[in-house]
């Protein structure tokens, strides 16, 4: 099996080339600048971008991750397929430890199936102060003996954890996370400067939707932002979505981190995709109003309607990204994070051939995975 995409604007981290590419057994086996040697499917110039990773996401479609309800979880990622995001990490909201336990094993069988890329462990070891969208009464302090058996309901799947460095056991949990391979993100946090820092020391390299969900940032009280911004080893997840984080907050962190540290991701809850209404996170009760989602009771945002195609736009459209910038911050740095940019995160000869094709307007009009269609271009 063997596609040609000719007449296209072919986006990889280095530049834009108008050009064409083929794709031979699910992957990129040539990249041609001008016009194709054969024939092939002419994109009338449109954009190709690699295919969207995203390593924060709770559903969408009416499904929820936490629910266990596979068929649900299997239009969530669906519905995130046909905007562009080829890759995704499902995110899980703090429950009983049981039930966390459930849900990860759930999710296990979804990694295995092909449809995640992991399992993500927003809760339980966050603070009350900072938990957003998560049942306080659940929140639970951080253990790498507890931890280990929720890495094994994973089995093998588990990706990250959210931790808050400040509560007791974070920087034991963080080693042990860490010493495991699973990536230690610090978030729903009230930590200081300088127990961010001791977090990062014990092997924390991503931080939970930097400035959503921790104190804010102070010039004589830096606190969380400033230490996970500042800091090399750190890779800031950002929600940019136009309601999480002011436009110019989002400019000033990929200012500090660059396209090498920053990814978006969607923080997507189940409503996504589908409008307002009532909907759940884990246990929680959302109102969706304007395609905002809110905490039924104390009306803390809860999670996203974002979608990556979304992010992207907004990125080059909002926030002035170039395009290779853009999807630098979509695709190679989050795959980077997940260890998987060998084999997908750009557009290049070997990788999978997990592609999005844009409209002028950066508008999704195709989206191919492992060289299969999601969705054809009209
Ligand atoms: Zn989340």
């Amino acid at each position: 099996m063997s596609l040609t995409l000719a007449d296209a604007r072919i986006v990889t981290p280095e530049g834009v080339h108008e050009g064409w590419l083929t794709i031979e057994d699910g992957r990129v086996t040539h990249i041609g600048h001008g016009a194709a040697p054969g024939p092939g499917l002419r994109l009338g110039g449109r954009h190709v971008v690699p295919g969207f990773v995203d390593v924060h996401n709770h559903g969408g479609a009416g499904g929820s991750f936490p629910t266990g309800e596979q068929d649900k979880a299997r239009d969530a990622v669906a519905l995130h397929r046909r905007h562009g995001t080829t890759t995704m990490v499902g995110s899980l909201v703090t429950d009983t430890l049981d039930g966390v336990s459930r849900a990860a094993a759930a999710l296990a069988e979804l990694c295995e199936e092909g449809l995640l890329a992991g399992v993500h462990f927003e809760g339980p070891y966050i603070a009350k102060a900072r938990c957003g969208a998560h049942d306080p009464t659940l929140l639970r302090e951080p253990s790498p003996q507890e931890f280990a058996g929720l890495v094994k309901a994973a089995r093998g799947h588990a990706r990250m954890v959210t931790i808050a460095a400040e509560l007791p056991g974070a920087l034991d949990t963080i080693r042990m996370a860490a010493a495991e391979g699973v990536i230690a993100a610090i978030g729903h946090s009230d930590a200081d400067y300088e127990q961010t820092i001791a977090g990062i020391e014990a092997g924390a390299t991503v931080a939970t939707h930097l400035y959503n969900a921790m104190p804010p940032l102070g010039h004589r009280a830096p606190g969380p932002i400033a230490a996970l911004l500042d800091d090399e080893r750190v890779t800031v997840e950002l929600i940019n979505d136009g309601v999480h984080v002011h436009a110019a907050m989002l400019r000033l962190a990929y200012e500090v981190a660059g396209p090498g540290r920053t990814m978006l991701i969607t923080d997507a809850m189940s409503a996504t995709g589908l409008g307002d209404g009532d909907y759940v996170l884990g246990p929680m009760k959302v109102h969706v109003r304007d395609g905002v989602a809110r905490l039924a009771e104390g009306g803390s945002i809860a999670g996203s309607t974002l979608t990556m195609d979304v992010a992207f736009r907004r990125a080059v459209q909002e926030l002035g990204l170039s395009l290779p910038d853009a999807v630098q911050v979509t695709s190679l740095t989050p795959a980077r994070v997940l260890g998987l940019a060998d084999r997908i995160g750009s557009i290049a000869v070997g990788k999978a051939a997990d592609l999005v094709v844009l409209s002028d307007s950066l508008q999704v009009d195709g989206v191919l995975k492992d060289g299969v269609w999601i969705t054809e271009p009209s």
